[in-house]
């Protein structure tokens, strides 16, 4: 979905409200991204927001499966037009440095469809579980049964081991 800022403009109060239901490939989930997404037209450009939804097919750091995992992102972001006329202290005050922030640079369409698959992917956890109490691969179950460690399985040991401190990194 694309926001065209000629017809935001024509809009009254210069904002548009969208309801969002898209497959966006890029997620490889096969569902729809579904939310409400508002875009308002302001001093310095225009402002997107919006909350969505969707279900995502992530892999379980423990067991190795895919499992559903529900995501839910709210996202505000600005769109700056560095063409138009304002005075430098008054995008100042309205933007400050937290702000999300990027550049039209002279287009005029807003892509949604992006900004939301931009938005989905920062908020997708480091650490997956398909459940708190998700016990792991058959091998790895075995590892944690035996005191004494089979050498054959010792690598797997060490690697999983390896691959959590990587992550808590
Ligand atoms: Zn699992």
């Amino acid at each position: 979905m694309k926001i065209n800022l000629k017809e935001l403009e024509g809009q009254p109060e210069q904002k548009q409200d969208f309801y969002f239901d898209e497959i966006i490939d890029e997620l490889e989930n096969k569902k729809p991204v579904k939310g409400k997404v508002s875009a308002q037209l302001t001093e310095y450009g225009v402002l997107v927001q919006g909350e969505v939804d969707t279900k995502l097919n992530l892999i379980c750091d423990r067991c190795l499966d895919f499992f559903e995992y529900n995501i839910n992102v709210s996202f505000l972001e600005k769109f700056v037009k560095k063409d138009l006329d304002i005075p430098q202290s008054q995008t100042e005050c309205e933007l400050s440095e937290e702000d999300l922030v990027e550049d039209l640079q002279g287009r005029e369409e807003i892509n949604v469809t992006d900004l939301i698959y931009q938005n989905i992917i920062i908020n997708v956890p480091g650490k997956n579980l398909c459940d708190t109490n998700c016990k792991g691969t058959e091998a790895l179950q075995d590892l944690n049964k035996k005191d004494e460690i089979d050498p054959r399985l010792e690598i797997f040991k060490k690697l999983s081991d390896k691959m959590d401190d990587d992550k808590s990194n």
